[in-house]
């Protein structure tokens, strides 16, 4: 037997940032998250140009800005919705959804029920802060319930989305936690979570050093979990019932068939959508 065969990889994670430089505070956890998403990318050697990045609003949305993959800066809370759409229509991108938790758990809410449900063969990775950063600190669907700001002088009162939980009963196929302040453990969950099937969901504490400055403390308190990934939604509850919102890891890997376009995608040229514009 000859010497196994070793595959250099043609891309490094250089190759996906684009010339445009991020507008993120110095110390903002989306650099890592960032970091995180071009290593993954490198290591699955994935030609950009066969990568889509959609995003809604906010900070972390900025972030196809600063790819060289495809991307989508699009409208608030509707990204899912064009990531479904592109994936049944080019199923052989890889398309990869990033926003924020104000975007994804709160005007795009519904939208994220829906892509669980649907599990159509993509990645979305919400870059989670617990607040509205880009518009100047309001609660966000994931604050805690005692935070205090001016806008919500002594808290909310209102406890908080626990987006785990909800993406395991509406359906997502792989469900991780991941912290931006560990791009290599994020880089592994994202390669991971792209090679899955279906519709996979990796939530990444990424801390908003301007509007939420104690969460620098996550480092010292965000934990990994020591259990292997659950393969049942019921194995996978009982680990959320544990387990506390700074715990990370790979919750759960489902075994659902993707969604699938039934019908062919239409062929046409851009010249023929032009003219059926055409008023
Ligand atoms: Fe990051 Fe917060 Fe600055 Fe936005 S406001 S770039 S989330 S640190
Ligand atoms: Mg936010």
């Amino acid at each position: 037997m000859g010497k196994p065969e070793v595959i250099t990889p043609k891309h490094t994670a250089k190759d996906y940032k684009s010339a445009v430089k991020p507008v993120w505070c110095p110390g903002c956890g989306h650099f890592g998250v960032q970091s995180a998403l071009f290593r993954a990318l490198a290591y699955l050697d994935l030609p950009p140009q066969q990568v889509a990045v959609i995003s809604g609003i906010g900070c972390s949305s900025r972030l196809p800005n600063y790819t060289a993959c495809y991307g989508f800066h699009g409208v608030h809370g509707r990204a899912l919705a064009v990531a479904t759409g592109l994936k049944l229509a080019r199923p052989e991108l890889t398309v990869l959804t990033v926003g924020g938790d104000g975007d994804g758990f709160s005007i795009g809410g519904n939208h994220f029920l829906h892509a669980c449900r649907r599990n159509v063969d993509m990645t979305y990775i919400v870059m989670d802060n617990e607040v509205y950063g880009m518009t100047k600190g309001q609660p966000s669907p994931t604050t805690p319930p005692d935070w205090d700001s001016k806008i919500a002088p002594g808290g909310t009162g209102i406890n908080p989305f626990l987006p785990l939980a909800v993406a395991l009963a509406s359906g997502a196929n792989f469900i991780a936690r991941g912290y931006a302040g560990d791009p290599n453990d994020v880089a592994r969950m994202l390669v991971e979570a792209i090679r899955h099937p279906g519709f996979s969901f990796v939530q990444v504490l990424s801390q908003c050093i301007t509007y939420r400055p104690e969460e620098k403390e996550w480092k010292h308190s965000v934990h990994a979990s020591p259990e292997e990934p659950a393969t049942t939604m019921v194995a996978a509850a009982q680990r959320l019932v544990g387990e506390d919102s700074l715990t990370t890891g790979v919750l759960y890997k489902g075994e659902r068939l993707s969604y699938t376009a039934h019908i062919h995608p239409v062929q046409r040229s851009l010249a023929e959508i032009e003219e059926s514009f055409v008023l």
